[in-house]
């Protein structure tokens, strides 16, 4: 079974299929994130039926809790959450540098304090694939430093060179047949640094690759140059994976430059604060004209909630604190994601790209 096949190519976008012993993973890809070993309010009976290939682990979090050793006693992230399908982890690399207020870079390793009860840890390149094993990961990432933005140059230099010297170590040290290690581009937004680290990681020959570092905080035109500087250079034979993103427009943007793969929390965090996508847009549940809207929150929309409820009874749950709003808004967007990504996949296969994106933003308007 080859891990990775391109299917179709439309100018630089790509349609493909990754293959893992968990089941194959049809690209371009939106994948769930479920941090603490579950998609908050979902099953995972609710994201086979929506048609979920795969879903996001993260490995800080689930180190620190439940923990490594109730991890591997449960055998692994995929029997502890009953979830059968492929997994992704992520190194815990942002994690550690985005939630712990205490922590110490050394060649070796990262030394840090637990943000729940402040005990201290150290991770090195090798511990992290330790770490992902245990919990039965398909794909794997490196452990990187994501530096900040904005950051100085030399920072950024100096982090950079941090990062390979730990993606070589992570590579040599990665042996199995059975999961996936992904190699992660940083460079923050110079040019010059992303390019080299594309020539370096490319040696080392990863069986995929991320771009890393963006979506912190640099804004949509700094993601979309990342994204220019990176995906046309990436191995064909490869995927292509932006980390952190992203959003409908984001996804059109990155897929036509020939990325594969997204992770985002935002679709799930906005539907627990009322706001749905729609073919016309994002709108918020909660708004008071929809009081009296007895029209599903997308109309037209196949998913289990627009089958079922209206935007009026929607809104009386998040006014009255009832779970069961949050429930029926972060089934919908995930069903409008994975949707998306059928309609963007099959304008690939279909050589209509740029005619499918214009059909989608003709109706969806984008808020200002
Ligand atoms: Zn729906």
């Amino acid at each position: 079974m080859e891990f990775f096949k391109v299917l179709h190519k439309y100018k630089l976008a790509r349609a493909c299929e990754i293959n893992t012993i968990h089941g194959t993973i049809k690209t371009p890809v939106f994948m769930p994130v479920g941090t603490q070993a579950t998609v908050k309010l979902m099953t995972p009976e609710d994201m086979y039926d929506m048609g979920v290939d795969v879903i996001l682990g993260n490995t800080y979090h689930l180190f620190l809790r439940p923990g490594m050793d109730i991890m591997k006693k449960a055998g692994g992230l995929h029997k502890f959450m009953n979830w059968k399908r492929p997994i992704l982890t992520d190194s815990g690399g942002f994690q550690v540098f985005s939630l712990s207020q205490f922590r110490k870079i050394t060649p070796e390793g990262v030394k840090f304090k637990s943000h729940i009860d402040g005990a201290e840890h150290f991770l090195t390149p090798e511990k992290v694939i330790d770490i992902q094993t245990d919990l039965g990961s398909d794909i794997m990432m490196v452990l990187d430093e994501c530096p900040p933005y904005p950051a100085e140059r030399k920072y950024i230099e100096d982090s950079l060179d941090l990062t390979l010297a730990w993606a070589k170590r992570a590579r040599e040290y990665h042996k199995s047949d059975t999961s996936f290690l992904f190699g992660i581009i940083q460079g923050g937004v110079h040019k010059d640094l992303r390019e080299k680290s594309m020539e370096e990681l490319f040696k080392m020959d990863f069986p995929g690759y991320s771009i890393g570092g963006v979506s912190v905080g640099e804004g949509k035109d700094l993601i979309n140059q990342g994204v220019d500087w990176c995906a046309p250079f990436m191995p064909e034979n490869k995927p292509r994976y932006l980390m952190g993103v992203g959003t409908p427009e984001d996804i059109w943007y990155a897929v036509e430059k020939g990325v594969d793969m997204f992770d985002c929390v935002f679709p799930t965090r906005i539907a627990r604060n009322g706001a749905v996508y729609t073919k016309e847009g994002q709108i918020s549940v909660r708004n008071g004209e929809y009081k009296e809207d007895f029209r599903p929150m997308d109309p037209g929309c196949g998913c289990y909630a627009c089958q079922n409820y209206t935007r009026a009874y929607i809104r009386h749950l998040f006014n009255t604190h009832e779970l069961l709003g949050m429930r029926l808004t972060t089934l919908h967007n995930i069903y409008f994601m994975i949707r998306l990504m059928d309609n963007i996949r099959k304008s690939i296969f279909e050589d209509r790209y740029e005619k499918a994106k214009e059909e989608f933003f003709s109706v969806y308007k984008l808020r200002s």
